[in-house]
């Protein structure tokens, strides 16, 4: 049996917490002897940043780059608010994507059915919503030069944001839209604004060509993006894959997010090149939720999002998509029987801290294994 090499990041706030639930998970398929795990554990964001002075330290990064995949908790907290810019705690997180060239963000929303009723939708729009949102990570507005503010003398100032693609960012991205809706329900949809940006021309055009060579088995649709927002909100479940880019992708994941109805449940996975000899990808999978400073140190996190990321790093890095499935199912089991978090408490539940939580998915787990 080949042995994964994870690399744990807990970070601050609540990743501890919800990290400590997810070694629980790991240690549970070592011991069914299901798979093997060699483990490693790093300091990222403020924590780093009291050890080091640094919110990753150069070993640490050495280790995120030799690893299969790195499994990270959140970053950040009033503590470290008034630490200089270049070591703040998520410039630790950012370097881990600019230096791992994470460029494919994969935002999955999916509603489990007990939890329906806490999107701000309808019940019937979202039940059983199961979509993904690919959004481009490392191109576009949010790092195209020039980017700047200028004085213009007299009186006024300038601003600059470049959005800038080339062709090869949008055909690898593309790559793994179609290769990702495989593996679901065949259908892409690429949204951009080719009504008013050249960006949204070119990329339109590299999305179809890419589509004609080699993934025309795959359903593929444009849409505008702002007709993709409205969409999204108004029958979301006609989505299978979105295909965006970076700063439309920031914006339809978040929107995504909320038909869901709580932070605590979102994974996120952010995929890089795959190795040449090996076919691994390089890969780092968190929770979308930051460390909640609020509640950190209580035991009253909701582990889900990082036991979910967890499960999307067994599917997308390891081949495991069967024992992701199972994770999922014990989690939406666990929902079943009326066991709450405090972000997703409702009416007649049962309200558990972090620690009970991953108690009952790993009941369920055995229950399904
Ligand atoms: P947050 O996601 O940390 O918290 C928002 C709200 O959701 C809070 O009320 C929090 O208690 C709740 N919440 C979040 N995750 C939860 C969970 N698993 N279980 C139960 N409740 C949960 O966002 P914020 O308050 O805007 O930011 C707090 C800190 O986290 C800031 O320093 C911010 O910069 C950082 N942050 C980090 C990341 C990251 O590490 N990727 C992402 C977002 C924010």
């Amino acid at each position: 049996m080949a042995t994964h090499k994870l690399f744990l990041l807990p970070g601050d706030g609540i990743g501890p917490e919800v990290m400590g639930e997810v070694r629980r998970v790991i240690q549970w398929f070592q011991d069914k002897g299901v798979a093997s795990f060699e483990l490693d554990e790093g300091l990222v964001g403020g924590a780093a940043y009291d050890a080091h002075g640094e919110s990753i330290s150069d070993a640490d990064m050495e280790k995120a780059m030799a690893a299969d995949a790195i499994i990270f908790g959140a970053v950040g907290g009033p503590k470290w608010d008034t630490v200089p810019y270049d070591q703040r705690p998520e410039a630790g997180l950012l370097r881990l994507r600019k230096d791992l060239a994470l460029y494919a963000n994969l935002r999955p929303a999916i509603v489990y059915p007990a939890l329906a009723d806490a999107s701000s939708l309808k019940k019937e729009l979202v039940e059983g919503l199961d979509i993904l949102i690919l959004r481009e990570l490392t191109g576009g507005v949010y790092f195209g030069e020039p980017k700047e503010i200028t004085e213009l003398g007299n009186g006024q100032k300038r601003a600059v944001d470049t959005q800038v693609y080339e062709s090869y960012e949008i055909d690898r991205i593309s790559r793994v839209a179609f290769e990702l809706a495989r593996t679901r329900n065949n259908a892409v949809c690429s949204m951009e604004k080719r009504n008013v940006m050249k960006s949204g021309v070119l990329w339109n055009e590299i999305v179809t060509q890419t589509h004609k060579d080699g993934f025309e088995d795959v359903d593929l649709s444009h849409m505008l993006a702002d007709a993709g927002a409205m969409q999204l909100v108004r029958t979301p479940k006609q989505f299978d894959v979105i295909l965006t880019d970076n700063l439309f992708g920031d914006i339809l994941s978040d929107v995504a997010a909320m038909l869901t109805g709580s932070l605590g449940m979102l994974p996120s996975a952010s995929l890089g090149a795959a190795d040449e000899k090996t076919g691994l990808r390089k890969a780092l999978y968190e929770p979308v939720h930051g460390s909640a400073p609020d509640i950190a140190g209580q035991g009253l996190a909701n582990p889900i999002a990082m036991i979910a990321s967890f499960a999307m790093c067994l599917r997308y890095s390891f081949g495991m998509g069967e024992w992701a499935g199972k994770i999922e199912t014990a989690i939406a089991a666990t929902l079943d029987k009326g066991l709450r978090t405090g972000d997703i408490m409702q009416d007649g539940m049962k309200q558990v801290g972090t620690v009970e939580m991953g108690d009952a998915i790993l009941a369920e787990l055995d229950a399904v294994a």
